[in-house]
């Protein structure tokens, strides 16, 4: 059976939110830097290929980037649970959603079983 959270347990999963979240700021943060434009300096490619290697990486980044903030909003959404004092309930069914499996992925929402039901309904 699982229980509750203990508080250090919570400590622990904050740090791991805290530290993922830095993460993913730092890597949003890169991906802008690399979206400045770039001077050709080297010469060896054309102009066109440089717009096109550009557009590339801009669509690329945009998917990347949309990702991180949905990433970034669930990690959010979990702080705020921390701070409510609801963190680590399944939303669906109430339960408490095991300390080992908060360690893997402490942005989850659902418990196991919950969540692969969810799968089973997405994929019908
Ligand atoms: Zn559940």
């Amino acid at each position: 059976m699982s229980h509750a959270l203990t508080e250090p347990q919570v400590k622990e999963l904050k740090g791991l939110l805290l530290a993922r979240r830095a993460d993913l700021q730092a890597q949003m943060q890169r991906n802008r830097a690399n979206l400045a434009p770039t001077e050709n300096t080297a010469g060896s490619v054309s102009q066109d290929e440089n717009a096109r290697l550009a557009n590339q990486t801009r669509e690329i980044d945009s998917v990347l980037t949309d990702l991180d903030l949905q990433e970034l909003a669930r990690i959010e959404r979990a702080l705020e649970a921390m701070d409510e004092g609801n963190y680590g309930r399944c939303e669906e069914c109430d339960c408490h959603i095991p300390f080992e499996r908060l360690k893997i992925e402490p942005m989850t929402q659902h418990c196991v079983r919950c969540k692969s039901l969810r799968e089973q309904q997405g994929a019908r």
